[in-house]
C-alpha cells in the first residue's frame, strides 16, 4: 500500500485550503524557476526515466508526447491544452484535483509548456464544473499576482499565459480533437488524424493535449526525482495513481494508490469492501464505464494497471472502478450504458451513430426479455462491426461493455431469456 510520504496529492480530500498560501505550505511552487532552467531536454529525459503514462485513459508515455512538438520556433504558437472535460462515467479524480490542489495543476502547466516550447496553455474544463472553474480561476489569479504565471513566469525568463475555457457539457468534448474544435468555436466533432495535434492541432498551430492528473503529478515527479516515482508500482506501469471507486462498496472513494495494487485491496482496503462482502461481488468494471467488465474470478486476483487489465481483456482506463454486487441487473447497467454512448455519439460516422443506436435498442430488449437467445450473436457481430471503424474512439467504448457483457456472462443473459419469455408465455 502507499505510504503516506509518497503521496502527491497531500490534499485530495480538501482538509485543507487550496489557496496558493497553503499550496506553498505543502511544497507546490517551491523551487519550479530551478525545475524550468533543467531545459527541454532535462525535463523531458527526467520524464522518460520516470515513465509517467499519461493518466487520463489511453496511457501514453507522457515525454513521448511531449517530444513530438517541434524543437525549433515555427513562427506561430505553441499550444498546452490541458484537459479538464472528465466525463467518463465513474470519473471524478480530476474534479477533486481541480477542487482541492489547482495549484498543482497550474504549476504543471507552467512547466510543460516550458517542456514543450509553448507559449499559452488553455485549461478545458468541463461545462457541469462550475465551481471548480471558479476555484481554478482563483487559483489562477493568485498565481498571477505573484508573478508565478505570466511575463517572465516564476522569474524563469520565459513568458506563459495561462486561460481557462468552460465547455457545454459534451462528452464528446474529452476528445482531444473534438476538444479543440470547441475550443475554436466550433461544434465539438473529432477530426480525422493525421495530421495529429503536434503538428496541427489549436488554429492549425503546434499543439499538445494532456489530461489534468498528468500534468498534476510532473511539479511532484522533477522535484522528488524520476528515480522516486519509478520505484513505486511496476515495471511500465510506474508512480501513482488516483482511483475513483463508486458503486456497491461500503464507502464510495477517491484514493490515490500504486500502480499494480490488486483490486480487490483497493476496494477492501480503502472503500470499506463490497456490499454483502466479497463474495457477494459480481463483477467489476475497472477503468470507467468504456472498458469491458470482469467478472469475480478475475477480480479476485487482477492487479490495477495498465498493462494487467489489459492482459485479461479489460483497461485501466480513467482507473475509475465502479462495483457491482449480486442484485445488480447486469444487462440492465450495461444497457443504460449504452444509451448514454448513443445518446453522446457526435453523429459524424455510420457506425457510431447508427450503431449505437442499435446497440441500445438490442440491450433493452435483452433487458426486458423481448430477444432470442441466437440475437446475443447478433449483437456481438454489431460490437465488431463498430469496434475500429470509426473516427474516434467512441465507437470502441459503445462496442466494449457490451462485449465484455458477452464475452463474462453468456450464460447468465441466455438463463435470463430462456426464464423472461417462459414467464412472458406463461402470462399469455
Ligand atoms: Fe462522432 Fe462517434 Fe464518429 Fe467519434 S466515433 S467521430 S463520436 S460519430
Amino acid at each position: 500500500m502507499l505510504k503516506d510520504k509518497d503521496r502527491i496529492f497531500t490534499n485530495l480530500y480538501g482538509f485543507e485550503p487550496c489557496s496558493l498560501k497553503s499550496a506553498k505550505a505543502r511544497g507546490d511552487w517551491s523551487n519550479t524557476k530551478d525545475i524550468i532552467l533543467k531545459g527541454r531536454d532535462g525535463i523531458i529525459s527526467e520524464l522518460t526515466e520516470s515513465g509517467l503514462r499519461g493518466r487520463g485513459g489511453a496511457g501514453f508515455p507522457t515525454a513521448t508526447k511531449w517530444s513530438f512538438m517541434p524543437k525549433e520556433p515555427t513562427g506561430k504558437t505553441h499550444y498546452l491544452v490541458v484537459n479538464a472535460d472528465e466525463s467518463e462515467p465513474g470519473t471524478c479524480k480530476d474534479r477533486d484535483i481541480i477542487r482541492h490542489e489547482p495549484h498543482k495543476l497550474l504549476e504543471g502547466s507552467i512547466i510543460a509548456c516550458a517542456a514543450m516550447g509553448a507559449q499559452v496553455c488553455y485549461i478545458y474544463i468541463r461545462g457541469e464544473f462550475y465551481n471548480e472553474r471558479l476555484i481554478l480561476e482563483s487559483a489562477l489569479s493568485e498565481a498571477y499576482d505573484d508573478g508565478l504565471i505570466g511575463k517572465n513566469a516564476c522569474d524563469s525568463g520565459l513568458d506563459i499565459e495561462i486561460f481557462i475555457h468552460h465547455g457545454a457539457g459534451a462528452y464528446i468534448c474529452g476528445e482531444e480533437t473534438a476538444l479543440l474544435e470547441s475550443l475554436e468555436g466550433k461544434k465539438g466533432m473529432p477530426r480525422l488524424k493525421p495530421p495529429f495535434p503536434a503538428t496541427s492541432g489549436l488554429y492549425g498551430c503546434p499543439t499538445t493535449v494532456n489530461n489534468v492528473e498528468s500534468i498534476a503529478v510532473v511539479p511532484t515527479i522533477l522535484r522528488r526525482g524520476p528515480g522516486w516515482f519509478s520505484s513505486l508500482g511496476r515495471k511500465r506501469n510506474e508512480g501513482t495513481k488516483v482511483f475513483c471507486i463508486s458503486g456497491h462498496v461500503n464507502n464510495p472513494c477517491n484514493v490515490e494508490e500504486e500502480m499494480g495494487v490488486s483490486l480487490k485491496d483497493l476496494i477492501e482496503k480503502h472503500a470499506g469492501g463490497v456490499r454483502g462482502g466479497w463474495d457477494n461481488l459480481l463483477a467489476i468494471i475497472p477503468g470507467g464505464s468504456s472498458v469491458p467488465m470482469l467478472p469475480k474470478e478475475i477480480c479476485d486476483n487482477v492487479l490495477m494497471d495498465f498493462d494487467s487489465l489489459k492482459s485479461v481483456n479489460s483497461g485501466l482506463g480513467t482507473a475509475a472502478v465502479i462495483v457491482m454486487d449480486k442484485s445488480t441487473d447486469l444487462i440492465k447497467a450495461i444497457s443504460r450504458i449504452s444509451y448514454f454512448y448513443k445518446h453522446e455519439s457526435c453523429g459524424q460516422c455510420t457506425p457510431c451513430r447508427e450503431g449505437t443506436s442499435w446497440l441500445w435498442e438490442m440491450m433493452e430488449k435483452m433487458a426486458n426479455g423481448q430477444a432470442r437467445v441466437d440475437e446475443i450473436d447478433t449483437l456481438l457481430d454489431l460490437t465488431k462491426r463498430i469496434e475500429g471503424h470509426c473516427i474516434c474512439a467512441l465507437g470502441d467504448a459503445a462496442a466494449w461493455p457490451v462485449q465484455g457483457l458477452i464475452r463474462h456472462f453468456r450464460g447468465y443473459m441466455e438463463d435470463r431469456l430462456i426464464k423472461t419469455r417462459k414467464k412472458i408465455m406463461v402470462e399469455n
